[in-house]
C-alpha cells in the first residue's frame, strides 16, 4: 500500500491485517508519520518501507492500493509540485508495477475532481468544474490526471484497476495540524481557542467516518468485474460548516466562540456524494452517524492530548 502511514492508509493497513493479508506500507512520510503504524511494528504480516512513489517501485503482491498524496489543502498548497508529480509520475509507476506483476490496483481519488460542482449531489458521471490554475489545481488536476492514467492503463494494458472518489473523511490519526476542518475545530477546542470558520460557514461538506470509508474501500478492492469502474465513497449527510462547528462542540461537550475568517479562493460551495452506485454494486452505505463519529474522534484526540 502506498501512503500506508497516512490517516486513511494506516486504518486500511489495520483492517487488511485483521482480514489476514500480508501488508507492505510504502510511504515517504511527507504528510504521514511512522507513529500511525507504530502499533503494527512486530506484526509478522506487516512490513514498512520508507520510499517515494515518484521513483520506480520494486514489489510483488496481489493488490496495489495507491493512497499516496498530500490531501489537506494547506499540505498540498505547500507542496504543489510534489502533489502534481506524486499523482502523475507516482501513479504511473504503480500502474507499471501492476502491469508487470498482474496485481489488482485501487486508486484513491477524490471528490475534488468535481471542483466547485454545479450538479448536486455529485454522481460519478458529472465531469466536474475545476479551475486549472487556482490554488487547489495541483491536487484537483493531479487527481484528474491520475484517473485518466488509470483508465488508460485498463484500456491499453488490460490491468484490473478501480477508482474510489473519496469524499471528506475524518477520524483518529488525522494530523491535528494539517488544517482539515474537523481536526482544526478539535484542536481549537482542546486549546480553548475560538473555532475558525472560513467565509460565512454556509458552504457544505458531507463527512464520512473512517471505519465506513475503510469498509467501502475494502469492498471496492475485493469486488469482481470492476476494472475501469469509478465509485463515489462518502457519507451523503450534508452539513454546513457552521452546523459542523456546532456538532463538534456538542460531541466535545465544550463551547467556543466562532471566529470568521476569509473564505479561501475556489473553496467549493457545496459537496455531497450520490452513492447510489456504491449501494447497488458494492452493497455499501455508511453506518456511523456524524455525531457518533465525532464523539469517537474527540475522545481519541483528548486521550492523545492527556498522554503528552
Ligand atoms: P494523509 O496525508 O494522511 O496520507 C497520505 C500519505 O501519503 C501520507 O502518509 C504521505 O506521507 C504519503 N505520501 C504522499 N506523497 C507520497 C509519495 N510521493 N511517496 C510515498 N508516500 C507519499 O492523507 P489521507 O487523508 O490519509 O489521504 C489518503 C488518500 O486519500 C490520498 O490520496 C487523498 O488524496 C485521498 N483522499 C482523502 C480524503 C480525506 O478526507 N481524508 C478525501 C479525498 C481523497
Ligand atoms: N474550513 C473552515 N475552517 C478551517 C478549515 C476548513 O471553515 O479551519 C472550511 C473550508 O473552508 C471548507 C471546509 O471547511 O469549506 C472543509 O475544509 P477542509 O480543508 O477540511 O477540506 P476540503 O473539503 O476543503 O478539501
Amino acid at each position: 500500500m502506498a501512503g500506508g502511514a497516512g490517516f486513511i492508509g494506516s486504518h486500511l493497513c489495520d483492517r487488511l491485517l485483521r482480514d489476514g493479508w500480508f501488508v507492505t506500507s510504502l510511504d515517504s512520510f511527507v504528510t504521514g508519520s511512522a507513529a500511525n503504524v507504530g502499533h503494527l511494528v512486530g506484526n509478522p504480516l506487516f512490513s514498512m518501507r520508507v520510499g517515494d512513489i515518484r521513483h520506480p517501485v520494486d514489489w510483488n503482491g496481489d493488490l496495489i492500493l495507491n493512497l499516496a498524496s498530500p490531501a489537506s489543502p494547506p499540505a498540498y498548497q505547500r507542496e504543489r509540485m510534489l502533489t502534481l508529480t506524486t499523482n502523475a509520475e507516482g501513479t504511473r509507476n504503480l500502474l507499471e508495477l501492476a502491469r508487470q506483476t498482474g496485481a489488482r490496483f485501487l486508486q484513491a481519488s477524490t471528490s475534488e475532481v468535481y471542483g466547485d460542482p454545479e450538479e448536486h449531489p455529485q454522481r460519478e458521471t458529472y465531469p466536474g468544474r475545476v479551475n486549472p490554475i487556482g490554488p487547489r489545481s495541483c491536487y484537483d488536476e493531479g487527481k484528474r490526471y491520475a484517473e485518466a492514467l488509470v483508465v488508460a492503463a485498463v484500456a491499453e494494458w488490460g490491468i484490473d484497476a478501480r477508482i474510489a472518489r473519496i469524499f471528506n473523511t475524518y477520524g483518529p490519526r488525522m494530523d491535528l495540524g494539517d488544517g482539515r476542518v474537523v481536526v482544526a475545530f478539535i484542536g481549537c477546542l482542546i486549546e480553548g481557542l475560538p473555532l475558525p470558520v472560513f467565509g460565512d460557514g454556509s458552504q457544505t461538506r458531507s463527512l464520512c467516518y473512517i471505519e465506513d470509508m475503510v469498509e467501502g474501500l475494502v469492498r471496492l478492492a475485493a469486488g469482481p468485474g470492476l476494472a475501469g469502474e469509478v465509485f463515489n465513497l462518502g457519507n451523503p449527510d450534508e452539513r454546513t460548516i457552521l452546523e459542523l462547528a456546532e456538532a463538534v462542540q456538542q460531541a466535545a461537550g465544550r463551547r467556543a466562540a466562532i471566529e470568521y475568517q476569509e473564505l479561501p479562493h475556489d473553496d467549493p460551495t457545496r459537496r455531497c456524494p450520490d452513492i447510489t452506485k456504491a449501494m447497488e454494486r458494492l452493497g455499501w452505505a455508511p453506518q456511523v452517524p456524524l455525531e457518533e463519529g465525532l464523539k469517537h474522534t474527540w475522545d481519541w484526540y483528548l486521550d492523545q492530548h492527556a498522554r503528552q
